[in-house]
């Protein structure tokens, strides 16, 4: 029997909202297993309403509500089991903050993302950039295995072996091709790292961005570092910087450039577990996040985009600028092996405003057109135009292929449909 919680239910306040929105959809529903989504996802389309996929709630696109349709919340589907010594299963409703924890007995860890609230399903549908991402690759390149519920009613195996197009789509453009009720993972055995934190006063950011980027690309693959800067007159800058592994000597070898940076007026550097990386509040969701970003990714932080990006951060319109380390492992992957196909970008660059839209695109406009492509999941715009800027052409060409084989009537279309033409 579906659970269904509806306008009147005691729950409905609690299910009603993401973290970037509060929607009034017409019926939750929350299976307790495959079939039950099964079942959901039939409920769904005989209610003839929009209806949205959920797992963790925190997407930054904000689709996983409504106004009056079905959401298929699958925040049940949590569990996180070891199949054998490196192979984890997990439900797309479990977090990756709980995932960390579950897994750091075992000696194990997945790279995931900077948020521990963050969902399983949204991030490994779509990429994953980590930190742990330059020593392991994206979330997805250790994904093996995943179970599917596609629009026929069918819940199909997809990996290397089995349906390998879909498991393709589905590593980058999952929710275009259905709803994925279970994800088969190799985790790595970084379970303990060394976590460092920098603060910079930064008086000339154009200089330090270039510097920064510079400094990550020249660091071994074991470092991923994430930059978060404030605008304003006076900007500051917080990092993050983490070394996969518990070796401290050469830890401290490659954190000391970071720690050389113009402007360091703190810094604290600790081994640690991995399941400590990633900031997990377990807040409930309230519509309490209602900024609006832009997002892309860039080869090297030099002077010109560095100068456009200072611009931008001096102008108003953008409250906080984040930039996440790329490369490393997660271009050692070919382009076409999976459908995040942006594998020679070393940097993911999102901006980040509380104020007018139209603002907010026009200080961003500049800096964009110096990038190459978008990351999907850190893009609040959902403009048909930014699918050609998330996926390359010879990309988005097979994922029409594939999408008219597996979707042909157009079910999943939510989340950066790949049939819109801009
Ligand atoms: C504070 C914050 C920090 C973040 N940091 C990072 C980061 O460091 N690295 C990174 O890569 N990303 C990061 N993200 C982005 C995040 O990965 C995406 O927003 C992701 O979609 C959230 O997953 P979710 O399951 O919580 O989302 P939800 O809101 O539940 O889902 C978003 C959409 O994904 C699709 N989807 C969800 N589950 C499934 C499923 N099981 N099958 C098919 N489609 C599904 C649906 O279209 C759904 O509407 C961050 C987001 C936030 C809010």
């Amino acid at each position: 029997m579906l659970d269904l919680i509806r306008p009147g239910d005691a729950r409905y306040a609690r299910v009603r909202h993401v973290y970037g929105a509060t929607g009034s959809p017409g019926a939750v529903v929350r299976p307790t297993s495959p079939e039950e989504v099964t079942e959901a996802l039939a409920f769904a389309r005989d209610a003839g309403s929009p209806f949205a996929v959920r797992s963790g709630g925190h997407g930054i696109s904000s689709i996983a509500t409504n106004d009056g349709g079905t959401v298929i919340d699958l925040g049940a589907l949590a569990s996180v089991d070891r199949l054998d010594a490196r192979t984890v299963r997990l439900g797309p409703g479990a977090h990756w903050g709980h995932v960390a924890r579950a897994l750091h007995p075992w000696g194990l860890a997945i790279s995931s993302g900077d948020s521990g609230d963050v969902g399983v399903g949204g991030l490994a549908t779509t990429g994953g950039i980590g930190l742990m991402g330059r020593a392991h690759g994206l979330t997805i390149d250790s994904l093996v295995r995943a179970e599917i519920l596609t629009a026929d009613g069918i819940t199909r195996t997809v990996s290397a072996q089995e349906n390998p197009d879909l498991f393709w789509a589905v590593r980058g453009a999952g929710a275009n091709f259905g709803i994925v009720t279970s994800f088969e993972f190799t985790a790595s055995t970084s379970a303990d790292v060394v976590q460092a934190q920098f603060a910079f006063a930064v008086p000339d950011l154009a200089g330090f961005l270039e510097t920064w980027g510079a400094t990550v690309e020249a660091s071994p693959r074991e470092i991923s570092a994430f930059l978060y800067l404030g605008g304003g007159a006076q900007p500051f800058a917080q990092a993050t910087v983490v070394y996969a592994g518990t070796d401290t000597a050469a830890a401290t070898r490659a954190l000391e450039p970071f720690a050389s940076l113009p402007g360091v007026v703190g810094q604290r550097a600790q081994v640690t577990a991995y399941a400590d990386v990633p900031l997990t509040t377990d807040a409930p969701h309230s519509g309490q996040q209602r900024a609006l970003t832009h997002t892309g990714l860039v080869d090297h932080l030099d002077l010109a985009l560095s100068r456009r990006l200072a611009v931008m951060m001096s102008g108003g319109a953008v409250q906080m600028l984040q930039i996440r380390s790329a490369g490393g492992a997660i271009n050692d992957v070919p382009e076409d092996a999976t459908a995040y196909a942006h594998r020679h970008q070393n940097f993911s660059v999102t901006a980040i405003s509380v104020g007018a839209r139209a603002a907010f695109d026009a200080a961003w406009e500049p800096s964009f057109t110096l990038m190459d492509g978008m990351y999907l999941s850190f893009e609040s715009d959902h403009a048909p135009r930014h699918v050609e800027d998330a996926f390359p052409p010879r990309t988005l060409a097979r994922l029409r292929e594939l999408k008219a084989i597996w979707d042909p009537d157009g079910i999943f279309t939510q989340n950066f449909d790949v049939t819109a033409r801009p």
